[in-house]
């Protein structure tokens, strides 16, 4: 089995965004100028193209936006134990949207705008990726 690809650690776009992770919080990029809270990371606010950034904390919930339930093990055998999966897209309460999969929930009834949370999966000693998992 091939080892899944790993985001960049070291990354100072989105190295926040996995330290906090790793400690069970999810934060996202915020623009101290005009207040707006955006994903993918940036070097500037998409709004105002300001750089004065920070990372705060978002409440972890939201909606499903969109999903699909992967059967398929593509690119060779890596994802083969993990079939099948969900892969959505999270509309958070504060606005943005994060592709994350869904876990811990029964999916064969998953259906768009479905309320989601936050929890943590812990890949490695260093790794811990945000997932979502349906809430009733
Ligand atoms: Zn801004």
């Amino acid at each position: 089995m091939t080892d899944k690809p790993r985001p960049d650690l070291n990354d100072t776009a989105t190295a926040p965004y996995f330290e906090a992770a790793a400690r069970h919080e999810l934060v996202l990029p915020y623009c101290d100028r005009c207040g707006l809270v955006f994903f993918p990371p940036r070097e500037h606010c998409p709004a105002c193209w300001s750089r004065d950034l920070s990372w705060r904390p978002v409440s972890g919930t939201g909606t499903v936006w969109t999903f699909t339930e992967v059967h398929v093990a593509f690119y060779d055998d890596t994802w083969a134990d993990d079939v099948p999966y969900v892969a959505a897209v999270i509309e958070l309460d504060e606005g943005p949207r994060l592709l994350a999969n869904i876990v811990e929930s029964d999916t064969g009834s998953l259906a768009i705008g479905d309320r989601v949370e936050v929890t943590f999966e812990d890949r490695s000693e260093d790794l811990t990726l945000p997932m979502f998992r349906v809430v009733a």
